[in-house]
């Protein structure tokens, strides 16, 4: 073969920083410097459409977790962001939204190369989201406003005595964060904005399996005016830096996004100091479209709500109700889109869905599929592995799926949706709904807005979505019911995971 023939496709190169950022061995941001992990150990990153090394990083573990935790302490207690103005602060948090458009091409490159997901959707979807979020918390950091209180204290307790009572909102300290794999820069900028926006100090821990955007972020982060300290990232493994992070004693509170089996593991470490906790965990949500349903919304709607970001979605719509009256028709729709997918490298701008993330995934993912196969599950489409290079797995609907089978209770985290017949809308219906551990989201589809209303208040869990799917706004909170977690992402919602309130009460005389 000519040299020519063995090149990539112009299409797939990476543009020169990209290139310049992975060739580099991508080292721990610790008071606003750069260095090795203490032991000196990197790890490898993969590109999860060819299993290639792409990329080397700081394997941090305890040692390097203490550091960027005392850096985060000092840069809390004292320096410059300690004393700096709301205003200041905000300007500094809008200004890394303007970074992260500058530069969203890149990030955008950045993600499909790590993550596996389609160059187009980032561009679109995680990198201006991303961006947004910033924004828009940089407006609340003047605006944390405490309240005057009305006390009730009687006379004969207090005489002539009257009270000044007020609430002041402060940072709750020095943070630590631990996001995962599935959307790298928009959990890193979910994570970090209301830190920023709230004046608290944070050790972030990225995903082992896709570290190279909070990098880039750290990076970024100090060109828009952040302090060395305020931000601090350990890369590394979870068993080796998380969970040194969220055990550790000088760390206020720990917010975590991940699978809820470790979110359980989170909340044991944090029990030592008693750290606040907040989760973001897994899901298994129902999608319910009834008979009334405008279809030809609601079948493209259902299948971006189970395939969108290949399913590694902690809210993907993954259990499918369909009334039997339009059920064969939706299913044979979503079976439709399904199959007009295509799969490929991130990279490739025709790409539409990419690789799982890791062999991990892979293997989880097809051991799904496995099992549904083995209890009587029937996929109408897709079923298996694509291809045997790289991490594919084909978009999959499953009928013939019973309650009690593990692809309709499980959380799957992959384009693997189980549908199921329902005969009318009732109280059974939506207890079904209801069944299951999780609680984090769910979707409607009916051109009744009573039917829509009445759904949307019963649903357990802490985001509906009605005649749409996987709508994200910074200004729209997210996170779960029962162990899809504990708190809100988003919103102003999330300002109250970073503050502490405080109550001031002063007595002064009430003569003359
Ligand atoms: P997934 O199963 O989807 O890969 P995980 O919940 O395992 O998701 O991982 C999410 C994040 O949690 C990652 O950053 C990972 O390194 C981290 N993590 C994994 N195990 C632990 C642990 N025991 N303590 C703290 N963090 C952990």
């Amino acid at each position: 073969m000519s040299e020519l023939a063995e090149a990539p496709p112009p299409k797939l190169r990476l543009s020169k920083p990209v290139q310049q950022f992975i060739a580099k061995k991508r080292q721990i941001l610790i008071d606003g410097k750069w260095s090795d992990a203490a032991s000196g150990k990197t790890f490898e990153v993969y590109d999860p459409s060819s299993g290639e090394v792409i990329a080397h990083c700081a394997r941090g573990g305890k040692e390097d977790i203490d550091r960027a935790v005392k850096a985060a302490r000092k840069a809390f207690e004292s320096g410059p962001w300690s004393k700096m103005s709301p205003s200041q602060r905000g300007r500094i948090v809008a200004k890394i939204g303007d970074l992260i458009l500058e530069h969203l091409e890149e990030f955008a490159e950045l993600e499909a190369l790590d993550n596996g997901k389609p160059i187009s959707v980032a561009r679109v979807a995680d990198v201006p989201l991303a961006a947004d979020l910033f924004h828009y918390m940089a407006g609340w950091a003047t605006k944390l406003e405490g309240d005057t209180l009305n006390l009730s204290v009687p006379s004969t307790l207090a005489p002539n005595t009257a009270f000044h009572a007020y609430t002041r909102r402060e940072p709750i300290g020095v943070v630590g964060q631990i996001i995962p794999w599935n959307f790298p820069l928009l959990m890193a900028a979910w994570k970090l904005g209301p830190v920023l926006a709230t004046g608290c100090t944070v050790v972030l821990k990225p995903a082992e399996e896709t570290p190279l955007s909070a990098l880039r972020l750290g990076e970024l982060m100090h060109e828009a005016g952040v302090p060395p300290g305020v931000v601090n990232i350990v890369t590394g493994f979870g068993e080796e830096a998380g969970a040194p992070l969220a055990a550790h004693p000088d760390v206020d509170k720990i917010a975590f996004t991940g699978s809820t089996e470790v979110g359980k593991l989170i909340v044991q470490a944090a029990a030592g100091n008693l750290k606040k906790v907040t989760l973001e965990l897994g899901g298994k949500s129902p999608n319910l479209i009834l008979d009334d349903a405008d279809l030809d919304v609601a079948i493209p709607g259902a299948a971006m709500a189970i395939f969108f970001n290949h399913g590694q979605c902690c809210c993907a719509g993954s259990r499918l109700f369909v009334h039997e009256k339009v059920y064969d028709q939706v299913v044979a729709g979503v079976a439709e889109q399904a199959r007009k997918i295509k799969l490929g490298p991130g990279l490739d701008p025709s790409t539409e869905m990419g690789p799982l993330v890791s062999t991990t995934q892979l293997e989880r993912v097809t051991g799904f599929l496995e099992s549904g196969r083995r209890q009587g599950a029937k996929p109408i489409v897709g079923g298996k592995r694509h291809g045997d290079k790289g991490y594919f797995v084909e978009p999959t609907v499953l009928v013939d799926v019973k309650t009690e089978m593990k692809v309709y209770q499980e959380e799957i985290f992959g384009p693997v949706v189980a549908a199921v017949p329902f005969k009318q809308l009732d109280e059974r219906l939506l207890t079904q709904a209801n069944d299951t551990i999780y609680g984090l989201a769910a979707g409607v589809w009916t051109r009744d807005v009573n039917k829509a209303h009445a759904i949307a208040a019963k649903l357990r869990a802490g985001t509906v979505w009605i005649n749409c799917y996987n709508v994200f706004d910074a200004s729209m909170p997210f996170g779960g019911y029962k162990q899809s977690g504990w708190g809100r992402e988003m919103g102003h919602q999330v300002l109250n995971n970073y503050l502490e309130t405080k109550a001031v009460c002063l007595a002064y005389p009430d003569q003359f």
